[in-house]
């Protein structure tokens, strides 16, 4: 169970100098430390969850497979709170084998091809959409390359062709 904080933060809703320096340094969101607090309590400490992302009106939480049931909650019950209590819609996704993951936020737009490339400035996770599926994409394209890029730690670079 991936904790973003400590277990002690997650459970008092303060933070230790540790964890206070990887918000300061951007390492975790404000928003994480809020998810990460609020999600130790509705589960009782029995998950945690690996990153989360804010949109314009969807936080994303992105969970090992095996932890989403729990994040969830019987019948929705904590995606309703976590919702209410952030006020956006709440969708937790898996991480997991990081293609899947790609291909499941680009569906249900089909992906050609994904790789990685290197670029004077960096690396790049290139992502290849089928032009013709360009207006299936449930997102938008900046969305998506936020959420990828989070996930792999890299640039994102989303061609349709
Ligand atoms: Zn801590």
């Amino acid at each position: 169970m991936p904790f973003l904080i400590c277990e002690i933060c997650a459970k008092s809703g303060v933070l230790c100098a540790a964890c206070e320096k990887k918000l300061q340094e951007g390492r975790i969101t404000k928003l994480e430390v809020g998810l990460s607090q609020t999600i130790y309590k509705l589960t009782k400490g029995e998950v945690g969850f690996e990153r989360a992302v804010e949109l314009d009106d969807t936080i994303i939480i992105l969970a090992k497979k095996e932890d989403i049931g729990k994040i969830i909650g019987r019948k929705g019950a904590h995606i309703k709170d976590l919702s209410k209590k952030f006020k956006k819609q709440i969708r937790v996704v898996g991480t997991g084998n990081l293609r899947d993951s790609v291909v499941e936020f680009i569906a249900p737009a089909r992906v050609r091809d994904i790789n990685r490339v290197y670029k004077p400035e960096g690396e790049v996770y290139r992502i290849r959409v089928d032009a013709q599926d360009k207006d299936k994409l449930r997102m938008k394209t900046e969305e998506i390359r936020k959420i990828i890029a989070l996930l792999t730690n890299t640039n994102v670079e989303l061609v349709f062709e």
